[in-house]
């Protein structure tokens, strides 16, 4: 590892732990801004925060358990231990939705009694600016150090800043004005947003962990490598490709001679194996080999090489 990669590193590390020491000081100070004002807005919010910080953990643990290399129980790796983060995170997501909603319903049934509610607003602008300066600065180390994922980090805190401002601004009016039922009302606007979030990870995970096929870019990628290295061959039909986390599976069938010897047709395999696998990332490829009379035409999508 070069000293600069090193540097990067050891950063990157650092600003992971103060991200977890920042994340729980914050979800503690809306927990206890809640539990004093007695605000399900300032509750709504606080549970965002929980998710956000248990979907962060769980996130981690799957980028390592994904990360293990195959074993004889799971020979085609553990890729989709992401999807399995991404279902929790949208079992999180559902249950903090409806215990808000829960909340917010009896709110509007029964009113609202606020405790110490200038408190609570004080201890959520505090968490507030802290959730926002530390947005700022994950934006800004990842503009200067180039990391895509540090930056869209810091989008994401400057999402939930945004609903916090949101929910602190709608209960001062609140709690100036004597219109109490703004503040279920709030809630179950917040409750709303995160069951949105919930539904597009849900689905999103779902139809990835159906084997969803390659996009059409590297569909069209796989294609081009093929006809670039299949000389000797005659044509490649039936491509299929299904993703699995950061894992890609292609399979085809390629027509040769039906004289030409195992051999041939062996190297002729392991070239075009070996091009799509350093052409794309994480890919792995198994190819069916058959003999002329399989030919297919090509408007079946067939590749003719
Ligand atoms: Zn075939
Ligand atoms: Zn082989």
């Amino acid at each position: 590892m070069s000293s600069a990669t090193r540097t990067k590193h050891d950063l990157i590390a650092r600003i992971a732990a103060i991200n977890i020491a920042v994340s729980l000081t914050v979800v503690t100070l809306k927990y206890v801004a809640y539990a004093v004002s007695g605000s399900v807005a300032l509750f709504s919010d606080a549970l965002e925060s929980i998710v956000n910080v248990m979907t962060a953990l769980a996130a981690y643990g799957a980028i390592r358990w994904s990360s293990k290399p195959p074993d004889s129980d799971h020979p085609f790796g553990h890729y989709k231990a992401e999807f399995i983060a991404a279902m929790f995170e949208g079992a999180m997501i559902a249950i903090a939705a409806l215990l808000i909603l829960y909340k917010a319903y009896s709110g509007l049934v029964h009113g609202v009694v606020f405790e110490q509610p200038g408190l609570g607003l004080a201890i959520s602008v505090l968490s507030t600016v802290i959730n926002g300066g530390w947005a700022w600065a994950l934006i800004r180390w990842g503009t200067t150090h180039r990391s895509p994922a540090l930056v869209a980090d810091g989008q994401h805190l400057f999402t939930d800043v945004i609903t916090s401002v949101g929910v602190v601004a709608g209960l001062a009016i609140a709690v100036a004005t004597g219109w109490y039922i703004l503040d279920p009302l709030l809630a179950g606007a917040v409750a709303l947003h995160i069951l949105y979030m919930g539904y597009r990870i849900a689905t999103d995970s779902m139809s990835r962990l159906m084997d969803q096929a390659a996009s059409p870019e590297i569909e069209g990628r796989i294609r081009g490598v093929i006809e670039a290295n299949g000389h000797g061959a005659l044509e490649a039909h039936d491509i299929r490709t299904r993703q699995a986390g950061r894992a890609l599976f292609i399979e085809f069938h390629l027509v040769v001679p039906g004289s030409m010897s195992v051999d041939e047709a062996h190297d002729i395999c392991d070239r075009i194996e070996h091009s799509i696998e350093r052409s794309i990332e994480g890919s792995e490829v198994v190819i069916h080999v058959e003999p002329d009379h399989k030919a297919k035409p090509e408007a079946s999508g067939a590749v003719p090489l």
